[in-house]
């Protein structure tokens, strides 16, 4: 199947580790220009030695909760590209926490995080969305949206907030720019090597402390997702091959779902 995607521009968000940079490694290897951005700039250095491909590769430094950044990363995207058909909003992280020990700093800093990395990006693309004859945004969401922990309280209400938020712009932006998501279980990345170098119990393998996480989590495939396999599913739903999805979220986790 020819995904449509040579010569298309696209954007992604936290594009510098993990799933946002599999899914700017699969979209250079279609032929698509791509702009990547995060915060560190070692993670951006090395994100551009390990994707090659620097003629069609442009990578920013940009907070994505902060605006004047955002609407830099597109000022230069328009610049080098001139144009952007696909916006993947990628870059975030977790919050582990319970309602009693989230306050209310912590909220307002998941909830920020979780909104604003949609809001700021998608307005600040939305007018070079609009010009392309095949404009599309996915978002990465989580599970949680569905399936709230407890032990991430804010993170789990936050992302069902955004969630209900990318139904109402599948309808307002339709028929111009097609919105989806994906919505993840667990995937081993960046967030999830951290809490491996975290664990408590140093003497316990890489290996099996992540087979003890599918265990206890009870994914029916019996493993934590990689990289590639969400980005797979992104990099499909962003590319005209999808032209006639929108409003739609896909379940990458495992089948460790238990709704509908
Ligand atoms: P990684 O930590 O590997 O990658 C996160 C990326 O986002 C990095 O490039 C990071 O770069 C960037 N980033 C984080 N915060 C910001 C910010 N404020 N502005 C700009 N860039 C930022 O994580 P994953 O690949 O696992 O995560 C990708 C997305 O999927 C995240 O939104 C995450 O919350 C979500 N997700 C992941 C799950 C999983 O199991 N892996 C489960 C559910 C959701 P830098 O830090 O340098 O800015």
């Amino acid at each position: 199947m020819n995904l449509g995607l040579e010569n298309k521009v696209a954007v992604v968000t936290g594009g510098t580790s993990g799933i946002g940079l599999e899914t700017a490694r699969i979209l250079l290897a279609e032929g698509a220009r791509v702009a990547i951005c995060g915060r560190d700039p070692g993670r951006l250095e090395k994100a551009v030695a390990s994707l090659g491909h620097s003629e069609r590769l442009l990578a920013a430094s940009c907070d994505v909760t902060r605006a004047e950044d955002v609407e830099a990363f597109a000022a230069s995207v328009l610049l080098r590209f001139g144009a952007a058909d696909i916006l993947i909003t990628n870059a975030g992280q977790g919050r582990v926490s319970t309602f009693a020990d989230t306050d209310d700093a912590a909220w307002r800093a998941e909830l920020d995080l979780k909104f604003y990395s949609q809001i700021l990006p998608i307005r600040a693309f939305k007018p070079l969305l609009d010009q392309s004859p095949t404009g599309a945004i996915v978002a990465v969401n989580s599970l949680l949206a569905y399936q709230p922990e407890p032990h991430m309280v804010a993170t789990s209400a936050a992302r069902a907030g955004v969630q209900n938020l990318l139904k109402s712009l599948a309808t307002e932006f339709a028929p111009r720019i097609r919105v989806n998501s994906i919505v993840l279980g667990l995937v081993v990345s960046g967030q999830w090597e951290r809490r491996f170098e975290a664990r408590a119990d140093k003497a316990i393998t890489r290996e099996a402390w992540f087979a003890g996480v599918a265990r206890d989590k009870g994914i029916p495939l019996a493993r934590l997702g990689t990289s590639d396999e969400p980005a797979r599913a992104i990099v499909f739903l962003a590319s005209p091959a999808a032209s006639y999805i929108t409003g739609a979220s896909l379940e990458v986790s495992g089948g460790v779902s238990r709704f509908a």
